[in-house]
């Protein structure tokens, strides 16, 4: 334990010391952490759904009806009928033969590659997925490429000199989590098809927030089940509820159930989430404004920072992170902005490269104009005085 304290002492001093902090209140934009009052410009609930009355009241009807836990896992008996539901409205939404809930979206990513990956396959990866993509090529224990961040041009190359493997997957998320920027998924998968690979999309950041209807950037894009097989989306952003799934092929669907380990060996999430999640799937479509609205507090947003000199990364979605360099400096503005009344959270290394320590600014359809001019003017004069 002495070891563990040094160690720890050591990333204190590297500025890399996590802290968590306390929220009081539902979550949402006007929320309560530690007892003082904030604005959140870092939540993934782009849509304001986490707290949404019907939200709410779907979770605690089906909790009246069928009680809390699942009591088992879904191949034993806790597979409700809610979970099947919500499967079926999953599928249906994506255009995909059938989909498979998850308790989380970290599981998903590793049920995947424990059911579809072992050592004679190989995977390739943008530099800047998330840590449950290489997280489970690595359970996965397959070769793993990978690329800089949309380097296209580099995967192809690696493509043309990969050895034989059993099965390639091209792995990528859809929005990047901490750049906010999207994959170019029609080129990904004209090279998935050129060199026999299947491509593997993780959209939890875009799911509900991309496309006509919301069901993501691969509604935005218009892809379908044979160019991305393998869809996974998570349902505790954008969608205010919990857990995830994965789309695809009934084969793909089946091989999971059959064989992905953090699957098999799990209890079930508890029905009433699914009807929660099955109660968002209603909003997408009945208050298709919240979309809407969120897509203007981008645009505003980028005005405003533009204006103020301030340079966001280039992105269209609801991240809009600011890079700030150094660790110690993020950390301290985003005190200071606490301090304020304004919570935006610091990402620094391994979640983002060295030196790109950053403010994640993320956007709500509740936030209103002047909480976005709010946050942008205080920023701007803490830039300033540092
Ligand atoms: C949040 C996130 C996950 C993990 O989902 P959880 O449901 O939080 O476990 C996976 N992939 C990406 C890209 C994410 O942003």
């Amino acid at each position: 334990m002495k070891q563990l304290e040094t160690e720890l002492a050591e990333r204190r001093a590297a500025g890399l010391y996590r802290r968590r902090r306390t929220l009081d209140s539902a979550q949402g934009v006007e929320t309560v952490i530690d007892g003082q009052p904030v604005i959140s410009f870092c939540g993934n609930d782009y849509l304001g759904l986490a707290a949404h009355p019907k939200l709410r009241a779907a979770a605690t009807h089906a909790i009246e009806q069928y009680g809390v836990g699942s009591g088992a896992s879904h191949l034993v008996n806790g597979h409700h009928r809610l979970h099947d539901d919500c499967e079926r409205r999953l599928a249906a939404f994506t255009g995909r033969e059938r989909a498979l809930l998850f308790g989380s979206g970290y599981a998903a990513n590793l049920s995947i590659a424990s059911a579809l990956l072992d050592r004679h396959d190989q995977v390739f990866e943008d530099r800047l997925n998330h840590a449950s993509l290489i997280d489970g090529a690595r359970l996965g224990r397959a070769r793993v490429t990978r690329y800089r961040h949309n380097d296209l041009q580099q995967l192809q190359d690696q493509l043309e000199r990969a050895a034989e493997a059993r099965r390639r997957i091209i792995v990528t998320d859809g929005v990047f989590s901490m750049d906010g920027d999207v994959a170019d998924l029609a080129v990904l998968s004209e090279l998935a098809e050129q060199y026999a690979a299947w491509l593997q999309v993780d959209d939890a950041h875009g799911f509900g927030v991309l496309g006509e209807r919301g069901a993501g950037l691969l509604e935005a894009t218009g892809l379908d089940q044979r160019q991305v097989p393998i869809l996974m989306a998570t349902l505790g952003k954008a969608l205010g509820s919990a857990g995830a799934f994965v789309a695809g092929s009934e084969a793909l669907i089946e091989t999971l159930v059959q064989q992905a380990r953090p699957y098999v060996y799990s209890t079930a999430s508890p029905p009433a989430l699914a009807a929660a999640t099955l109660a968002a799937l209603d909003l997408l479509e009945s208050e298709a404004w919240r979309r809407q609205k969120l897509h203007d507090n981008i645009a505003s947003l980028r005005a405003r920072a533009s204006e103020l000199g301030l340079s966001l990364m280039p992105s269209a979605s609801a991240i809009q992170p600011l890079v700030i360099g150094d660790n110690q400096k993020a950390v301290q503005i985003s005190d200071d902005l606490f301090e304020r009344g304004y919570h935006v959270a610091a990402i620094r290394p391994p979640t983002v490269p060295a030196g790109s320590a950053r403010l994640r600014i993320t956007l709500s359809a509740d936030h209103s104009d002047d909480q976005v001019r709010g946050l942008l003017d205080t920023l701007a004069g803490l830039l300033e005085s540092t």
